[in-house]
């Protein structure tokens, strides 16, 4: 499951929400107003020890999408 990171956009509080592929749109902790989508942590990208991000299978770039894929059994 995706962490994105929202900014709002009225206080620029930043802060991370874990939410599923097709939530989107949170709102501030800290005032409550909309806040908007900075980046995002994908759940196909796994964070190593030294803190590098590298992408897992099935995931990285094939298109075929999600649990799907047929590009990861071969
Ligand atoms: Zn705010």
């Amino acid at each position: 499951m995706p962490i994105y990171e929202y900014v709002c956009s009225s206080c620029q509080f930043k802060f991370d929400r874990l939410q599923s592929i097709g939530q989107d749109g949170a709102d501030c902790d800290r005032c409550g107003q909309p806040a908007r989508r900075a980046i995002s942590l994908f759940a196909s990208f796994s964070a190593g020890d030294d803190g590098s991000l590298s992408p897992m299978p099935g995931m990285g770039g094939c298109g075929c999408g999600g649990g799907a894929c047929a590009c990861a059994g071969g």
